[in-house]
This record gives structure tokens, sequence and C-alpha cells, in this order.
């Protein structure tokens, strides 16, 4: 394992933090007619009666209740970066109060399927994903229990 020298996302885009180190979703709007889209791209509006090409960022909600989840007890195949040993996890699809949108992601450390209930209140996080031979923490965003 080397050193782990700094942070950095493993998919640039998908999320930022705020001053206060707080991690908020980047989702994109069109509009046109509000649609919300997640992850974010820069047109096409998934709404069949809108033609509108251009879609603008937005920060999204970091809350929501929890529509959705599963718990993963199989280590996924290469090329997909897994810990040795691997350990169960959960993944949770959250709908966005305001947005009206079902973002899946997994759910932290330490809190497995046996913990979820449909409509609880779930809050963003982020964790960390795997360490590169560089030493840089790959970070996603994360679901974990709202407090
Ligand atoms: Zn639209």
């Amino acid at each position: 394992m080397p050193e782990v020298t700094s942070q950095q996302p493993a998919i640039d885009g998908w999320f930022a933090t705020d001053d206060a180190g707080v991690p908020h979703l980047i989702g994109s709007r069109c509009p046109q007619c509000g649609t919300y889209v997640f992850p974010p791209r820069e047109n096409n509006c998934p709404n069949p009666a809108c033609a509108n090409d251009s879609l603008e960022s937005v920060a999204l909600s970091t809350r929501g209740t929890l529509w959705s989840y599963t718990e993963n007890r199989y280590a996924p195949p290469p090329p997909y970066p897994s810990p040795d040993p691997f350990e169960p996890f959960a993944v949770a699809a959250v709908e966005l109060a305001a947005e009206g949108l079902i973002v899946l992601g997994k759910v932290v450390e330490g809190t497995l399927a046996a913990d979820l209930k449909v409509g609880m209140a779930m809050e963003l996080t982020t964790m960390t994903l795997f360490t590169d031979d560089d030493g840089v923490e790959r970070t996603v965003h994360a679901w974990r229990i709202a407090e």
C-alpha cells in the first residue's frame, strides 16, 4: 500500500465541497422545463416533451429519503477496485426531495441493509473508494443515515 499523498474524486465533476467541507452533488437542470439530471451533462434534456438542448450546472440537495436499497455481498470483478478481503456494503437509491431525482450511491462503511428502512432520511457524504498507485485516495459520493 503506497502512502496517502492526497485526495481526489474518483470521477471528476460529480460532487464538490463548500468552504466548510460539506459535500454536495453537482447535477444539471434544464432552464426551460426545470428537469434535473444526475450525473451532470451539458446538453440533451431528458424530458421527451422538451426540445431544449442546453443544461445548466446546479448544486443538488444534500439530503433525501431512502427510496430503495440493497446489499452487495460479492466483490465486483476487475477492473473495478475492491478491497481485499472483500467486505459487504450497502447501496442506496435516495430520492432528493427538491429535485425529485433518485441518486444511487454506496452507503458508508458500518451501515448495512439491516440498518436501513425505506423512507428514512439520508444525507450526502464522501468516502474513499480506493488508493491508487501514486498514493492518491480516490473518493466518491456516498450516503449515510441523516442525523
Ligand atoms: Zn427541458
